[in-house]
């Protein structure tokens, strides 16, 4: 069995005293791609770093965080194209709107938003989305840029049946992970009637963990709990989860 974490920061510091063992738990549940999120330039090393521990298992993507879109955006905004340019990326994320945080930067989020997608088109790849507090910005963005060339994954999908089938229509995934688990996490009362075709597996970790872990640090041997909880509500074997969501981030990612 193949399972697919489609999106995990384990270049973040959280994971520096036992990543070794983080990656032998996750493998030993079957968890052997692990797609890899980018924030901001500060932590490109980090994660070619991580590349090189683990060539085969580990994907990058090049992107500059909505969170992290600040007074200096042209000037990352110049990184990222610079390493889609030059380095072997699968993808551009994570890229987005954030309006939970801060918003003082909202029009350079949807600037930077746009140019991104851009890039990904360009470059054939698909965008993975960060959209917190934003959908009606994203979709904005997504109607205007949507098209045949535009593929990705709504990372952490929180939103409603309507828009979980507005997102697809846009080509996009939707990267579920332990907030399917929470007993307040709503999107475990629609979600069996989304197409698993749709659906990615995503932990976010080391943010996110699904309970019983919920509240501590999350890692990709946990999609297990995302997994188990999936198949109950789709009535499902778990094995058919993994398999079918794993096809699709090989749609996704073509890889
Ligand atoms: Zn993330």
């Amino acid at each position: 069995m193949v399972i697919t974490d489609t999106h995990c920061h384990l270049y973040l510091e959280a994971f520096e005293e036992d990543l070794e063992a983080v990656m032998s738990r996750a493998n030993a549940e079957g968890v052997s791609r692990f797609f890899i999120p980018a924030i901001d330039s500060g932590y490109t090393q980090a994660m070619l770093d991580l590349k090189g521990a683990f060539p085969d298992q580990v994907f990058l993507m090049a992107g500059l965080h909505p969170t992290h879109v600040k007074e200096n955006y042209r000037q990352e905004l110049e990184h990222v194209k610079t390493l889609l340019d030059h380095g072997n990326y699968c993808a551009v994320g994570e890229i987005g709107i954030d309006l939970y945080w801060d918003k003082t930067f909202i029009r350079q989020q949807q600037e930077a938003f746009r140019i991104q997608i851009r890039w990904a088109k360009e470059y054939g790849l698909p965008i993975v989305i960060h959209c917190r507090e934003s959908f009606d910005e994203i979709f904005e963005i997504l109607e205007e840029e949507k098209g045949n060339d535009l593929r990705g994954i709504f990372h952490c999908f929180t939103g409603t049946l309507e828009q979980a089938h507005r997102a697809i229509g846009y080509n996009m995934k939707l990267g579920i992970g332990g907030v399917v688990t929470f007993k307040n996490g709503k999107i475990d009362q629609f979600i069996d009637q989304i197409d698993l075709e749709h659906i990615v597996l995503e932990t976010d970790s080391p943010y996110l963990a699904p309970v019983p872990y919920r509240g501590k640090r999350n890692e990709s041997s946990y999609l297990r709990q995302v997994i188990d909880k999936l198949a109950t509500l789709y009535n499902i074997p778990g094995e058919e989860i993994a398999r079918i969501t794993t096809v699709n981030s090989r749609a996704v990612f073509g890889m």
